[in-house]
């Protein structure tokens, strides 16, 4: 089977590898209908991190199940199916908690050792646990949705996570800083699915921008650093807004998100770059801030997004902005490393 491939900073192949193969009774192999580049992804394409030589790419990925483990007892060959970017047992006392990004029998698909979802298979460890079936399966769902669909592997999983951390509901006012696909994802999460009333979307890319205000953001604020803050406030009666979502990461957002916060908010953090800031804590605690972080537990969220998606009342499909067969693989991580592309989604 042919896959992505890892070869030194900013050289990514599609090669032959072997074929995706049943290794443990709990396991499914995933014929893959559709993946993508992460900004994750491209901590290695830059240099920043290592990566051995021909290790395997992607965590995203949603396909059709070709086979099974005997273990597996919920899936079958032919279920259409989504992964989350880690898989899960979702049994063990973390998982039972909904933070199945910490499962003690869970990993990362595309780490050392493991299939990647940029290739024509995967082999999913914990299957029951992880893959979760889309109602209708394939000849009930439209090919149109499988961009929404693929969004709730990592982005839209990830940037709801981030507005259910920072305690968004009915009514909310909401900042996003971030306009990836994930800060968007978490405009469409605090809007149409926690019922936010006002979104401020910090952006200055106009492409960016007109995906976050058609997935609900009522303010764009091209603004950075002191100025955004004053911006977020003026608009606020000068009282800033009790949730912040952080989907950056860098000292500097993390500055405005803890200066825009209202007093007693809370920021509900899913930034994550190569490394993480040290965070000063004096302002947050004058202030009354709770910070909320952790890597989106996506495989709690699925089940709802998924359907969402398939009754029509959820469409996060335009965050990907650009899509390629497979085989150009290197032109997709060209183009999100050059912020040509938001998200690259790949058939
Ligand atoms: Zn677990």
């Amino acid at each position: 089977m042919r896959a992505a491939l890892y070869l030194s900073a900013g050289n990514v192949v599609v090669d032959d590898v072997p074929d995706a193969t049943l290794s443990q009774p709990t396991d499914a192999v995933v014929r893959v209908l559709r993946s993508c580049v992460c900004g994750s992804d491209l901590w290695s394409y830059r240099g920043v991190i290592n990566r051995a030589e021909r290790s395997r790419l992607g965590h995203e990925f949603m396909g059709v199940v070709e086979e099974v483990g005997d273990e597996v007892r919920t899936l079958h060959p032919g279920d259409l199916v989504v992964a989350p970017f880690k898989w899960s047992d979702n049994t063990c006392p973390a998982c039972v908690d909904g933070i199945q990004s910490s499962c003690g029998n869970g990993g990362t698909f595309g780490a050392p050792g493991t299939d990647g979802g940029q290739g024509e298979a995967v082999r999913v460890p914990q299957a029951d646990g992880t893959l979760v079936a889309v109602p209708g399966g394939l000849s009930g769902v439209d090919e149109s949705l499988y961009a929404a669909l693929l969004s709730t592997s990592d982005v839209m999983a990830t940037g709801l996570h981030g507005a259910v951390m920072a305690g968004v509901t009915e009514g909310s006012a909401v900042a996003v800083i971030g306009d990836g696909a994930v800060g968007l994802c978490a405009v469409l999460g605090a809007k149409a699915i926690l019922g936010a009333d006002r979104v401020f979307l910090m952006s200055r890319h106009a492409d960016r921008a007109a995906i976050g205000k058609a997935f609900g953001a009522t303010d764009v604020i091209a603004e950075r650093g002191d100025e955004g803050i004053a911006a977020v406030r003026e608009r606020t009666h000068g009282l800033g807004v009790r949730h912040v979502v952080e989907a950056v990461g860098t000292p500097e957002s993390w500055a405005m998100a803890v200066g825009m916060a209202r007093e007693g908010g809370a920021i509900g953090a899913v930034g994550m770059p190569h490394t993480m800031p040290e965070l000063p804590l004096f302002q947050p605690l004058i202030h009354h801030l709770s910070l909320n972080l952790g890597v989106a537990p996506v495989r709690r969220y699925l089940p709802d997004l998924i359907s969402r998606i398939v009754e029509g009342t959820l469409d996060p499909g335009p965050v990907f902005d650009t899509t390629l067969p497979l085989d150009d693989v290197a032109q997709g991580y060209a183009a999100m490393a050059s912020r040509e592309s938001i998200k690259v989604m790949l058939t």
